[in-house]
């Protein structure tokens, strides 16, 4: 068993065990090595960004693609032994798909839409189609064609019609995708429905919001399993399991940066007044505590997070800052002295609000951004309180203020 299965134990009782799927189109690897299970009647919501997989990966569950190697079974069924004829079957059988485009034949009717999937179905009840539509609040929507629908519900004509052969296992991709956010409501209602009668759900979104109504969350990353709320609790950072592989997307949380910027910041401005950083004296909330856009977090756990990732090396209780970390900690410190030199000259604020300014904005200011900011203020030297301005490639030759 490989090391990845091993941290992934799968059992009998999981409705959809997938191990080390790979997908590969031509030279891209769309997923790679991805290993997890599903329990029947689990609500899963499936994050990560675009372009790590996620549909990729709900295709090849709903029988719509096929896996390149690994296995992938739902229901005891081997998708990878399935003829083209029989992933019909499975699909007709085992699959309810909701999409975030509707896919309704614009000139049928609500219910003909339904029943249209029944007739791929094998199957003709003009009552169960109206019962499904019901079920969705649209007993009253049956004769509309979807152009006098709204997309909300379209949509949920869309899941109507996703449920008439009562598929154990539903899989959305985006399903609230276009929707406003009444319509969305709606929506995530009706799933909610369907997860307590006991369906399998799912369900790809970028809400997090969205995704805490889920049982469980699994995130993606370059066609990894980043992380998983079952494994690593809802807000533990999990190390990918390509760790020291070229193959790692070392993919870190948006929180974790903050917090990453935030330490190397202090450990910079200890080195600049002289003094060791002690992991003790450092703090994971923010630069002098007074911005907390990302939860307190003990040091210790970030700073060896940061080594790992060789940012820092930590020796008897000191973080030392290694040649990358030392980089980025100046970027950081130009970037928030710039910044607060913006708002206290440009903006006149004061300083203590200029410094909360700087905090936030020291994450979105790019390195292009940093110059054009640096030139409009004439390459200061110093920030409002006196402290260095780490020179950029923008103050080369230039006379700085
Ligand atoms: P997500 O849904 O997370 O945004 P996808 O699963 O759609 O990501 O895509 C994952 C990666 O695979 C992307 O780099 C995408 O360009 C690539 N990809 C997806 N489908 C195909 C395809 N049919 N042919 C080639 N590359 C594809
Ligand atoms: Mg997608």
């Amino acid at each position: 068993m490989s090391s990845v299965a091993q941290m992934y134990p799968q059992t009998a009782m999981q409705q959809v065990m997938i191990e080390n799927l790979i997908k590969q189109y031509g030279p891209l690897r769309a997923l790679n090595g991805v290993s997890f299970g599903i329990h029947g009647g689990e609500w899963v919501a499936l994050m990560g960004p675009s372009g790590s997989g996620k549909t990729t990966l709900i295709n090849i569950l709903g029988g719509l693609d096929t896996l390149t190697s690994g296995r992938v079974i739902v229901d005891g069924v081997d998708l990878s032994k399935l003829s083209e004829n029989e992933l019909v079957r499975y699909r007709a059988e085992k699959v309810g798909f909701v999409f975030q485009q509707f896919h309704l034949v614009p000139y049928l009717t609500a219910l003909e839409n339904v029943m249209l999937a029944q007739y791929f179905h094998s199957v003709t009840d003009e009552e169960g189609a109206e019962e499904a539509l019901k079920r969705v609040g649209l007993g009253d929507r049956l004769t509309h064609l979807p152009a006098q629908l709204s997309g909300g519900e379209q949509q949920r004509v869309a899941i109507a019609r996703a449920l008439i052969n009562q598929p154990k296992l539903i899989l959305a991709d985006e399903p609230t995708g276009n929707l406003d956010e009444a319509n969305e409501t709606i929506v995530l209602q009706i799933f909610q429905e369907l997860h307590h009668s006991g369906h399998t759900i799912l369900m790809v979104t970028h809400d997090p919001d969205i995704a805490r109504q889920a049982d469980r969350r699994i995130e993606l990353a370059h066609g990894h399993l980043h992380f998983d709320t079952a494994l690593h609790g809802p807000s533990q950072p999990l190390n990918c399991p390509m760790v020291n592989t070229a193959d790692c997307c070392t993919s870190v949380s948006t929180d974790d940066e903050i917090r990453f910027d935030h330490l190397l910041e202090q450990i910079w401005v200890c080195a600049e007044e002289g003094k060791p950083a002690q992991a003790e004296c450092l703090r994971a909330s923010g630069a002098s505590g007074k911005l907390s856009t990302v939860p307190e977090e003990p040091a210790t756990r970030v700073l060896s997070r940061m080594a790992e990732l060789h940012l820092v090396a930590l020796q008897n209780g000191e973080a030392l800052l290694t040649p990358m970390g030392s980089q980025r900690a100046r970027d950081v410190v130009r970037r928030h002295r710039l910044a607060e030199r913006l708002f206290k000259d440009t903006f006149s604020v004061d300083e203590t609000e200029a410094h909360t300014q700087a905090c936030k904005f020291e994450h979105i200011i790019s390195p292009e951004l940093d110059q054009r900011i640096c030139t409009f203020l004439g390459h200061p030297k110093t920030c409002p309180h006196g402290n260095p301005i780490p020179p950029g490639d923008c103050c080369n030759g230039e006379p700085r203020a």
